[in-house]
């Protein structure tokens, strides 16, 4: 199913400030509340759908990325989405920002999302692109050395996942609060929980795989589709796909890191191509038709009599297609003409013959366009 645009989502317009994004999540997320909703799938997608458009557009850098990119710039383009969008919890956890606290009040359990959440780290890895592969878009396959959850205690730290207590000091809030009396009267104040660090919980067994961790390294393999037209050192984030958090927390974002690898006859210029063609002067002077690399294949071109070097050919959607737009870019053939370095006498003799010939001197006011002109044309 394809995304819908997050600004749609939230119903905000695209300049909207992050006040007003804030205001229209708030909206959203109070009408399709589960507690509101109970048992109804469809405000629960919308809830999760509102939730998703707000953790990108709530964040300058991947809102600069969605903006510029859309959905592939977050890592969204594919079908690997954002690991299966985020969970309830992830979703509670983020309200701690938005309402203040206790904001909802129904449904009791919620006091949850005021205790600590760990996050997991993000994970960095490059992936090297040839100039094939950007023209088309690829799908690769990458080792990822990472944190994930620790099978044995089912990430929780406690032996066989049940050798923890609720934490006595906070009663598992995860915090404190204290009454103190002031000049001002009397005030409340709320401090994490010493006891548990705010977990809420606290191992009284330690599992003896992650010592008490909830994570273990491992080695993940996995696939991501990388869009057509991406350039070296553009990051692509795939929230909640790197490092898992310390006990059952919200893991971390993978960021992948576009590496372009060197061509070896052509040259990227944006979603351009340039190559460099010489010809021999015989060709140059006669005509002749050649062969020219492009990103699938080889291009016949013909060279008509006369071409003089720095003659600049067009051939038009043999580029990179664009990330942000529609269309391709061209691959522009440079022409170039071979000098001989060295002449055998037979073939010194020809060209001494040649030298006076009224052909043979240059005559670049009537063809050739002059550095000026064949700049015009080439930007035309
Ligand atoms: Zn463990
Ligand atoms: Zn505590």
């Amino acid at each position: 199913m394809a995304k819908r645009d997050f600004y749609e989502i939230l119903g905000v317009d695209r300049k909207a400030s992050a006040d007003e994004i804030k205001k229209a999540y708030r909206q959203m997320a109070l009408k399709h509340h589960p507690d509101k909703n109970p048992d109804n799938k469809e405000a629960e997608e919308k809830f999760k759908e509102a939730a998703e458009a707000y953790e990108i557009l709530s964040n300058p850098d991947k809102r600069a990325r969605y903006d510029q990119f859309g959905h592939a710039g977050i890592g969204g383009a594919g079908n690997q989405g954002y690991g299966g969008g985020m969970s309830m919890e992830d979703i509670f956890s983020q309200f701690g920002d938005i309402f203040g606290g206790d904001f909802f009040g129904f449904g009791g359990g919620r006091r949850q999302s005021s205790r600590r959440v760990n996050k997991g780290s993000n994970l960095r890895v490059k992936v090297k692109m040839t100039l094939e592969e950007i023209a088309t878009g690829v799908e690769k396959k990458i080792k990822l050395n990472k944190y994930i959850g620790c099978t044995a205690c089912n990430g929780t730290g406690a032996k066989n996942g049940t050798g923890y207590q609720t934490c006595s000091s906070c009663r598992g809030s995860g915090h404190i609060s204290r009454v103190t009396n002031t000049i001002l009267g009397q005030m409340t104040s709320s401090s994490t929980c010493p006891t548990c660090g705010g977990e809420g919980q606290i191992i009284v067994d330690k599992c003896s795989v992650c010592f008490g961790n909830g994570i273990v390294k491992s080695e993940e393999v996995i696939t991501i589709s990388i869009p057509a037209g991406v350039s070296d050192g553009i990051q692509l984030s795939l929230g909640g796909r790197g490092n898992a958090a310390a006990r059952g927390g919200i893991p971390g974002d993978l960021i992948v890191q576009i590496e372009e690898a060197e061509h070896p006859f052509l040259v990227r210029d944006g979603n351009n191509l340039h190559f460099e063609q010489y010809l021999s002067f015989p060709e140059a002077a006669m005509g002749t038709s050649i062969e020219v690399p492009t990103l699938e294949g080889k291009a016949k071109i013909k060279i008509s009599a006369g071409t003089q070097p720095g003659k600049v050919l067009r051939l038009r959607g043999k580029g990179l297609p664009s990330l942000e737009s529609y269309g391709k870019g061209d691959l522009l053939v440079s022409i170039n003409v071979w000098i001989p370095q060295n002449l055998t006498k037979e073939e010194r003799a020809v060209l001494e013959k040649l030298e006076n010939a009224e052909n043979f001197k240059p005559r670049p006011d009537q063809n050739d366009k002059g550095f000026f002109g064949r700049m015009k044309e080439y930007f035309q």
